[in-house]
């Protein structure tokens, strides 16, 4: 559970990456995401955000989609092991 002070972010280091819990990071609000990302985490999950909706899309306009949705698995592999290798703390 979270409660801290409103409107007034503390300071950048005792945050951490929620992903692949980095610290230090310049972090960003990733939507969807619970938590903030380091720059190449909030990247990696804007991409796979992407790249799923044009799946949708394509799979409702009757695309083929198998090269995007062979992309996004790669990507979402790869945004998985990065936070699996993190293992900081009780999140
Ligand atoms: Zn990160």
């Amino acid at each position: 559970m979270m409660s801290g002070p409103k409107g007034c972010e503390g300071s950048l280091s005792s945050l951490q990456c929620s992903l692949c819990g980095r610290k230090g990071e310049e972090l960003f609000e990733v939507a969807g995401e619970p938590g903030r990302c380091c720059i190449d985490c909030s990247a990696d999950l804007a991409a796979e955000d992407i790249l799923a909706a044009e799946i949708d899309s394509g799979t409702l306009a009757g695309r083929n989609v198998g090269e995007l949705a062979a992309e996004w698995e790669e990507l979402a592999a790869r945004i998985l092991q990065r936070s699996q290798s993190a293992e900081l703390g009780p999140y």
